[in-house]
């Protein structure tokens, strides 16, 4: 039997995504083994996360600052709207500034299966967004999955009759279709060639 220490990190981490139990205990042992190494700097990094990073209220995504430092900067493109499903796939896009406009993060994609329902994600935010005017073009960069598609669908159909320019990701159906497995050749030619939502 593990300590009551060790089975309380071990149930912590294996909450994380993509680790499950097993991971979760090889995760905690190799902690254990390099207490001294790895634990500080661990500890550090997490209470600086804890204390300091915000959601920003204008685009979802995380950053130190809200509004975040995306939707502050004056070089980026203040016309372009790139619509995306969560804040790791604002991060694949931004990686290597394939973007240049900003960003609306939904929290996520329309899903029957789970009960994901259009006023669940932040389209209503994005709706208002776009209302307010000065934008030319919203990029619907969902993942090429079928709630991806679903979604990017049901955004384009309400932003219908507003004036401005609706596109999608011109990435086909790779496997799996999440963006932020993409590498960035991948991704930059999906934004390149970005089309007409139809
Ligand atoms: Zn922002």
């Amino acid at each position: 039997m593990a300590s009551q220490e060790i089975e309380t990190l071990t149930a912590a981490l294996s909450r994380l995504p993509g680790l499950g139990p097993r991971s979760a205990r090889r995760a905690v042992l190799w902690l254990i083994k390099r207490r001294d190494a790895a634990l500080p700097q661990l500890l550090d990094a997490l209470g600086a996360v804890h204390e300091r990073l915000l959601e920003c209220t204008t685009c979802g995504n995380v950053d130190t600052a809200d509004p975040c430092g995306i939707c502050t900067d004056p070089r980026r493109d203040q016309r372009a709207l790139c619509v995306v499903e969560d804040v790791a796939d604002l991060w694949a896009l931004d990686r290597a500034r394939l973007f240049t406009g900003r960003y609306h993060v939904l929290g996520g994609r329309l899903s029957a299966l789970d009960g994901v329902r259009p006023e669940d994600l932040a389209i209503a935010p994005l709706l208002a967004r776009v209302e307010q005017g000065g934008i030319d073009e919203v990029v619907l960069a969902m993942n090429a999955t079928l709630e991806g598609q679903t979604t990017a669908h049901y955004i384009a159909e309400r932003l219908e009759g507003m004036p401005l320019r609706v596109t999608q990701l011109a990435h086909g159906l790779p496997v799996g279709g999440e963006l932020d497995y993409l590498d960035e050749g991948t991704l930059a030619q999906a934004l390149r060639a970005r089309r007409p939502m139809g």
